[in-house]
Parts: C-alpha cells; structure tokens; sequence
C-alpha cells in the first residue's frame, strides 16, 4: 500500500480562487518526490492539503490508509516562510529538541540528537542563540535541523532552500539525502529549481496550470551519492 494517497483533490480557496483540480498522486514509502511547476500551479496548496493545514474542497488525502482529517501525526513540515517556524523565547538548540518530547526521548537524548542535526546543517556554533539573532539562511537551516531531527515518516518541504546562497543549497540537499539514506522517511519536495528536484528527487512531479493538475511524473535515475 502506498503512504500517500491522493484521489481527485481538487481545492477552491474561499475567495472563490480555485488553485488545484483533480489531483490525483501515489507515493511509495521511502519515495522523495519532487513537485515543480510555475509559480501559481498549487503545488504549496497541494502541500498544505497533505499537512491537514487546508480541508480540500473536493477529493481526499489518506496518509498510511487514513483520511487525513487533520495534522498527521508523525509528520514533519519545513516551509518557506522562516520567519514564522520558529519560537523566538526558545534557543535554536530547544527549539530543534522539544518536537522530541513527543519521541518519548530523555532531555539530554533530546539535546543530543537536536546538537546533531545542528552539525549536520553547519549550525553547530548557533545552538545556544536565539532565532533572532540568527540571519534568515540559518533560521531556515535551523528549522530544516528541526524536521531532520524528528526523522519524520512524512517530511513536506516548500521550497525549503530558497532562503540560502547556492552552496549552502548543494549542501542542504546532500543533508537530506544523507540523513533519509537507509530509512523509510517519504518526503515531498516543493521546488521551483528543476536541477534540484532531478538530483534529491526519486520521482519529479510537474504540476501545470491554473488551477493546477498533474502535468507529468518522471522517474529519475541518476547515478549519485544514492547509488
Ligand atoms: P504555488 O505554490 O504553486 O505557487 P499556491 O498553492 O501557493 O501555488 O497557489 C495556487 C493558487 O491559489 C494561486 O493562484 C494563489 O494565488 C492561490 N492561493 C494560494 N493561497 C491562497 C489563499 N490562502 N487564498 C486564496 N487564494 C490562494
Ligand atoms: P508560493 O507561491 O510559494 O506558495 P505565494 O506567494 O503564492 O507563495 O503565497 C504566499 C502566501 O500568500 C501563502 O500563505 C498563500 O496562501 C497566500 N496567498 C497567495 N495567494 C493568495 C490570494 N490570492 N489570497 C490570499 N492569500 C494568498
């Protein structure tokens, strides 16, 4: 069975905007999946659907065969919008830590493995500051550090790298080949770079349109650091 199921999705934002129409995506676990298209196509609102963070108009989404009714529990969300992930009172450290409680993990397992990602993203000099006093680059590293530390199931990303200089971009993207290597985390990837989807992606969904609808879904098989 597949861990995302998507069948007819179509949403119409309140306004009366309709974004999405008749979607319809598989995802295997353990797929990274890239989802590009013009800016426009619905592929953030597609996102948010699977988040639980929109109630599709029409449609449904099943997250490990069930109706996604709401947030689904063992998910993880990196967005664009760094400003707004996270706690501005908590350390980049804390910040990145307190999702584990849910994880059951100890406070010092939780600092431990928060300290971790941190290294993984470069950030390991930052752990003891605040997000504000942090650039905009490394607030978005620090949330990525969050969701990589969680080791989610379902990881979502929207344009998770657009807030990083084009080094830091090749680097994040190895991070998150590296930590989902030999797991069965599912990530859907929102970009609007084509190399990048090609090069993390397993699978390159292109989205077109107004509303958007599934224009075509390429496997890719590169030769890289997954081989
Ligand atoms: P993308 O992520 O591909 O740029 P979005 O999902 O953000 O596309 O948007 C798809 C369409 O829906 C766009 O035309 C956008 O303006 C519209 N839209 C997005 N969010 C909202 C909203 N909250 N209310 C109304 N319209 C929206
Ligand atoms: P993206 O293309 O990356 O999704 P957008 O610039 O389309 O980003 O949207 C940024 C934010 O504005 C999102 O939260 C989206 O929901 C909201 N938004 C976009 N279009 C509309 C709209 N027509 N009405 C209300 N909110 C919108």
């Amino acid at each position: 069975r597949h861990v995302l199921e998507i069948k007819g999705l179509g949403h119409t934002y309140d306004d009366g905007h309709r974004a999405i129409d008749g979607i319809d995506l598989e995802v295997a676990r353990g797929e990274l999946v890239s989802l590009v298209g013009p800016s426009g196509c619905g592929k953030s609102t597609l996102l948010r659907c699977v988040a639980g963070l929109v109630r599709p108009s029409e449609g449904t989404v099943a997250v490990d065969g069930r109706t996604v009714d709401r947030v689904p529990d063992d998910l993880a969300v990196v967005f664009q919008d760094y400003t707004r992930s996270l706690f501005p009172w908590l350390t980049v450290r804390d910040n990145v830590a307190l999702p584990l409680r849910r994880r059951g993990l100890a406070r010092t397992e939780r600092r431990a493995a928060a300290d971790a990602a941190l290294g993984e993203v470069g950030l390991a000099s930052a752990a003891r500051k605040y997000p504000w006093q942090l650039s905009g680059g490394m607030q978005q590293r620090a949330a990525i550090a969050r969701a990589l530390a969680y080791r989610p199931s379902l990881l979502l990303m929207d344009e998770p790298f657009g807030s990083v200089d084009a080094q830091t971009r090749e680097d994040l993207e190895d991070v998150l080949l590296r930590v989902r290597g030999g797991t069965e985390m599912t990530v859907l990837l929102v970009t609007h770079d084509i190399d990048e989807s090609v090069y993390v992606g397993d699978r390159v969904v292109v989205l077109t349109g107004s509303p958007g609808r599934v224009h075509s879904d390429l496997r890719v098989d590169l030769p890289g650091p997954r081989d």
